[in-house]
């Protein structure tokens, strides 16, 4: 079969909820990925940053393996040998106390959307179904209807409502904002360090810091969703650290998982978390032996080969670099660690699919945004050939 051919069976059988790149993928290493015709092609999306620790890692690789010949699930009715080990990891690593583990980055959002509500009636005496929510301008925080109801996309609503009340809008970086939208029913700031959906939208200086500190003075929560922003990709472990803070709830997905399997989780203290008694929630697949297995590996190799310095490094690098191409299509090349968002004075559609014919992999956000973000284990050669191509394209 040729690219053509799965292309056509894919538009014939396949819900058309995407608008993928007509490239046709067989197989990848570290930051090379090869289609069904033999094409070689650098990724620059790191499959929305699934994908830091590069594609297939073998160390990762080497877990899922040997975990999938001992056990895969055991569901959470019953208790396995790798899950306690995977909560023991992330607190060494993050330092957070009490941790829940779901599937998809979603469902790791509605996780703490639940328990901050719970938390906002059982500790800080909110009145019954009083609980608000604030939320940031441009969020993306995943696709269940709950959270589709308070992005401010029209295209993510449109057609899916009703949607469920509880939630306020405040404008992303605006201190003032957020501090007209706090009441005494509120229970929880939740916001992306820095944001990626909307491309790669960093906030002001000390924004982070001044609404941590709102945050505490009125009994808020503060609620990073670093699924993207985290892990390293912006050149920390998490982005919030770019202005020393802590926040109360912490969720992380995509690069938990390496590549190879879905994991999230939300990190927390006992106070936030230890509003959930046996039966208020859960997951089938949530903890389960494999994802645990896969994600202690995908923490390790972020840890062990460095991936979070890396990223900064070579994100100040390739950044500089790009910037240097001075471009008549460039309006701004901004972005943190291996995070850039190159925003362009048209539509960034023909420029990610004339890329693709060079070979080299990223995709269009919002009409006019081409966002890079490569696996953290790409090195300066690799950077200087995706910059010739950029060159050539720009
Ligand atoms: C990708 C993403 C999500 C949703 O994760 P899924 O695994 O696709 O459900 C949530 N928040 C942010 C910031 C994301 O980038």
């Amino acid at each position: 079969m040729k690219t053509q051919d799965y292309i056509s069976l894919e538009n014939q059988y396949g819900a058309h909820n995407y608008h993928p790149l007509d490239v046709v993928i067989a197989s990848a290493q570290g930051v090379w990925m090869t289609d069904v015709e033999g094409r070689r092609y650098l990724d620059c999306l790191s499959a929305y940053s699934a994908l830091n620790q590069g594609h297939c890692h073998p160390k990762i690789l080497k877990a899922f393996i040997e975990q999938a010949r001992k056990i895969t699930i055991t569901s959470r009715a019953f208790r396995n040998n790798q899950f306690p080990l995977l909560l023991e990891k992330l607190h060494q690593v993050t330092g957070y106390d009490m941790i829940l583990p779901m599937n998809s980055g979603a469902e790791a959002v509605e996780t703490a959307l639940k328990a901050a509500r719970k938390w906002g009636y059982t500790v800080k005496g909110i009145p019954k179904d009083k609980a608000e929510i604030i939320c940031a301008r441009n969020n993306f925080h995943g696709r269940t209807t709950t959270i589709v109801g308070f992005s401010t996309d029209e295209q993510y609503k449109a057609g899916f409502g009703p949607f469920p009340g509880g939630f306020k809008i405040v404008e992303f970086g605006s201190i003032e904002s957020l501090k007209a939208a706090i009441t005494a029913d509120t229970a929880a700031f939740l916001v992306e360090p820095i944001q990626g959906e909307a491309g790669v939208v960093i906030p002001p200086d000390g924004y982070l810091h001044e609404a941590a500190a709102l945050c505490r003075q009125n009994d808020v929560l503060f609620m990073a969703d670093e699924i993207q922003s985290g892990l390293g990709r912006s050149g920390k472990l998490f982005a919030f650290e770019h202005e020393n803070i802590r926040p109360d709830v912490v969720i992380i997905g995509k690069a938990l998982g390496g590549g190879f399997y879905p994991i999230s989780a939300v990190l927390s203290n006992k106070e936030v978390l230890g509003v959930f008694q046996p039966g208020d929630h859960g997951s089938t697949f949530g903890g389960n032996p494999l994802a645990a297995a896969v994600a202690i590996a995908s923490l390790d190799v972020i840890i062990d080969e460095k991936l979070i310095e890396r990223s900064a490094e070579l994100g100040k690098y390739f950044i500089e670099k790009i910037r240097s191409l001075r471009s008549p299509y460039f309006v701004e090349v901004r972005g943190r660690g291996l995070w850039i968002a190159i925003v362009l004075n048209q539509k960034a559609r023909p420029f990610c699919e004339a890329l693709m014919k060079k070979g080299l992999l990223c995709k269009e956000t919002h009409e006019n945004i081409v966002r890079l973000a490569p696996p953290l284990i790409i090195t300066k050669e690799e950077i200087d050939w995706a910059c010739e191509r950029l060159k050539e394209v720009f």
